[in-house]
């Protein structure tokens, strides 16, 4: 960030708590450069078998990802993954328990970074088709997964899937039972000053 979104000074670069943080000597607004979360969900089926979406989109377009996407506003990341894939293949799913969270970035892109955060799902509504940013849809086994399949949180996630399996989790087995009834979708108040 070259230029401070407050004030229009230029922004110099500190080491402050650990890391170099580019700050507006003027006003002194720190852009702290926190990850932006994404959120996404594994869909699992009664056969074992899941959803992946081919992209029809930069980056990355003619590979294959596990949906997921940028989480709005005040949006919960459990209400973001079922919108998420909700958008991209027709499902409406219910979450059937936490997968796991990826940090990610890239060298090239020293001031930006993502967060994924997965869990598993499954069917409850809906019919199989592609939506948004995606050109394909479809139920894998885990024996024969498209190919390419893009991001490296993507691969972690296939790994921590074979492991769960393995353990006998129910969610990674498309076995799971609703992991919470709760209205994910309700914004939550953020305003400290009111605590
Ligand atoms: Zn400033």
């Amino acid at each position: 960030m070259k230029f401070c979104p407050r004030c229009g000074a230029e922004m110099e670069t500190r080491t402050l708590l650990d890391y170099q943080r580019r700050v507006c000597p003027q006003c002194d607004y720190i852009y702290w450069n926190n990850p932006l979360p994404v959120a996404g969900a594994l869909v699992v089926d009664e056969r074992g078998w899941v959803v992946m979406a081919l992209r029809n989109e930069a980056p990355a377009k003619d590979s294959w990802n596990i949906p997921a996407g940028f989480m709005e506003w005040g949006e919960s990341a459990e209400a973001a993954a079922c919108r998420e894939v909700q958008e991209e293949t027709g499902l409406e799913i219910e979450l059937t328990g936490f997968l796991g969270s990826y940090g990610a970035g890239r060298r090239e892109w020293p001031w930006y970074s993502v967060t994924f955060i997965f869990f598993y799902a499954r069917q409850v509504a809906g019919t199989l088709q592609a939506g948004d940013d995606a050109a394909e849809v479809a139920f894998f086994p885990p024996d024969a997964l498209p190919d390419p399949i893009i991001f490296s949180s993507n691969h972690h996630v296939l790994r921590r899937w074979e492991a769960d399996r393995r353990r006998g989790v129910g969610g990674a087995l498309g076995q799971g039972s609703a992991w919470a009834q709760i209205d994910w979708s309700a914004a939550v108040d953020c305003d400290h000053t009111r605590e």
